[in-house]
C-alpha cells in the first residue's frame, strides 16, 4: 500500500497532469491512495474571493475560467464541478449578506479548491484508463480539532479512515481523497493550515499502515546544496527527520517535517520526488537514517542574517541576567536564532527587522547593544557527525584554506549541525569551499 500526493503545480496543468497520469499508472498495480491539492492558485483565490465578498462584492468568473480552461486543456467535461462552483456562490452570496467573515467560514470557502480538484482529477485519471473515484476526505472519517485553519488531524479517526478506504480499494478504482480538509467533531468543515496536502497524505500513510509516501512535487529531492550555488549539487538519498528538520529551517525547498511526523512516528518513510524527472530516485526522509561515511548530508544558508551583540560588564557573575534579555525578545515576538556567548558577551542572530528597534532600544536600556547586518548564517548538517571526530576541523580548515573570515560558530545541542556566520558577500564561495570538501 503506497500513498502519493501531488501538489497545486503537479496538478495545476494538463501537462503536469499527463506526467502525474502515468506516474499512477505504472504504480497502479498494487493498492495506491493518490492526494491532490487544489490547481496551483485556486486556494489564493478563494481566500480573496472571501474577502472580496464580505466587503460586499465578489466575481466566480477567473475561479470558472481556471476550471474550465483546465478541464478543456484536459479532454473532459467540465460539469463535474458546476454543483460545487453554485455552492460555493451560494456560499460567498451568504457571506456578503452577513459581511462577516470568519475562520470556520474561511475554511469552509477554501476547501472548494480541494473538492473540485479530486473530481476532474479522478474524471481525468478515468478518461485514460487509470479508473479512479474523487474521495472528501472528510467522508473517509478524518477529524481534527476545530482550530480552524491550522486544524489538528485526531489520531483516534485513523481505524475508521482505514475500514472505509480499504473498502474503498475494493472496488478497484483509485480513491483520490482531497487534501488539506477535514472536519471537525461538530462537523464543520476544518482545514490543515497552507501547504496541509503533505499532512492529509502522512496521516493517511499512518491510518492505512502504507510502505511509503510518496510526495511529488517539483524538485528532485532534498540536496547536498543549493544547486544554484553549486553546480555539481546531487540529491541526497536518504534523510533523517532530525535533519530534514534542521535543513527546513534554511528554507531547502522540501515539505515541511511537521507535517511527516504521523508518517515517521508509525515508521513509514517520506520520499519526496519529482513530478518532472519520475526517473529520479528523490530523497526518502526516515525517522532513524543508516550510517553513511560521509559525516555530513547537505549544506545549507540563509542570507540577511542580523547579529545582535549584547554586552554587560556586571554580567559576569549576575545571575538572570540571560532571562531578562530574552524576556525582551520574546515580548517582542523576534525570533532568536544562533546563541553564543562569553563572560561579557552574549551574541544572537535573528533574521528579520521587524521590532528589532525597540528591543535594541530596551536592551540598551541595561546593556550596550550593537547590531550588525549584511552576515550570512552557513550550516553544515549531518547526524553521523554525532560520533565523528575532526568534522570541526574539516569545516573550518575548508574555509581558512579558502580565506574565509568566520564570525560566531554554533555546535547545535543536538550536535547534528555546525553553523557559523560569514559576510554576506563571501557565502557562495563558503558553500562552494564546504561542497568541495564533503562532496567531490
Ligand atoms: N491548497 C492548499 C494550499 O494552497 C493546500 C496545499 O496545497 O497543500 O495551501
Ligand atoms: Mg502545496
Amino acid at each position: 500500500m503506497r500513498v502519493l500526493k501531488f501538489g497545486g503545480t503537479s496538478v495545476g496543468s494538463p501537462e503536469a497532469l499527463a506526467a502525474v497520469r502515468e506516474i499512477v499508472r505504472k504504480q497502479a498495480k498494487r493498492p495506491l491512495v493518490v492526494v491532490v491539492s487544489a490547481h496551483s492558485g485556486v486556494t489564493d483565490r478563494l481566500l480573496q474571493l472571501a474577502r472580496d465578498a464580505v466587503k460586499g462584492s465578489y466575481s466566480l468568473t477567473a475561479l470558472r475560467r481556471r476550471h474550465v480552461d483546465l478541464h478543456r486543456g484536459l479532454g473532459i467535461e467540465s460539469g463535474v464541478v458546476d454543483s460545487l462552483l453554485q455552492e460555493l456562490d451560494d456560499l460567498l452570496q451568504g457571506l456578503s449578506l452577513v459581511r462577516e467573515l470568519t475562520p470556520r467560514s474561511l475554511d469552509l470557502v477554501s476547501s472548494f479548491g480541494e473538492r473540485m480538484s479530486v473530481r476532474g482529477v479522478a474524471a481525468y485519471f478515468s478518461a485514460g484508463g487509470v479508473p479512479a473515484l474523487p474521495v472528501d476526505a472528510y467522508d473517509l472519517g478524518i477529524r481534527t480539532d476545530s482550530r480552524h485553519t491550522t486544524a489538528t488531524p485526531d489520531p483516534r479517526c485513523y481505524p475508521t479512515v482505514r475500514r472505509r478506504l480499504e473498502a474503498q480499494l475494493k472496488t478497484g478504482a483509485v480513491p483520490v481523497v482531497t487534501g488539506f480538509i477535514a472536519k471537525d467533531r461538530e462537523g464543520n468543515v476544518t482545514t490543515l493550515g497552507r501547504s496541509g496536502s503533505d499532512l492529509t497524505a502522512t496521516l493517511l500513510g499512518a491510518a492505512l499502515d502504507a510502505d511509503e509516501v510518496q510526495i511529488w512535487t517539483d524538485v528532485d529531492g532534498v540536496m547536498t546544496a543549493d544547486p544554484r550555488l553549486v553546480k555539481d549539487a546531487r540529491s541526497i538519498p536518504v534523510l533523517s527527520i532530525a535533519e530534514a528538520s534542521e535543513l527546513a529551517y534554511y528554507g531547502a525547498k522540501v515539505i515541511h517535517p511537521a507535517t511527516m511526523l504521523p508518517a515517521i512516528q508509525n515508521r513509514i518513510p517520506v520520499r519526496v520526488r519529482n513530478t518532472y524527472r519520475p526517473e529520479q530516485r528523490g530523497t526518502t526522509i526516515v525517522g532513524t537514517a543508516p550510517r553513511t561515511r560521509n559525516p555530513i548530508k547537505s549544506i545549507a544558508y540563509k542570507r540577511g542574517t542580523i547579529l545582535i551583540t549584547v554586552e554587560s560588564s556586571r554580567m559576569l557573575l549576575q545571575s538572570g541576567f540571560m532571562a531578562r534579555m530574552f524576556e525582551v525578545f520574546a515580548r517582542h515576538e523576534l525570533s532568536v536564532d544562533l546563541v553564543a556567548t562569553s563572560e561579557v558577551t552574549v551574541s544572537v542572530t535573528v533574521d528579520s527587522e521587524r521590532n528589532l528597534k525597540p528591543v535594541v532600544k530596551e536592551l540598551s536600556g541595561f546593556s550596550k547593544a550593537t547590531v550588525e547586518r549584511g552576515l550570512a548564517q552557513v550550516c553544515v548538517v549531518g547526524e553521523v557527525m554525532r560520533e565523528r571526530v575532526g568534522v570541526a576541523g574539516r569545516v573550518f580548515g575548508a574555509l581558512r584554506r579558502a580565506r574565509i573570515p568566520v564570525r560566531l560558530i554554533s555546535h547545535g545541542g543536538t550536535k547534528i549541525n555546525i553553523s557559523f556566520l560569514v559576510d554576506e558577500a563571501r557565502v557562495q564561495q563558503a558553500v562552494r569551499a564546504l561542497h568541495r570538501e564533503f562532496f567531490s
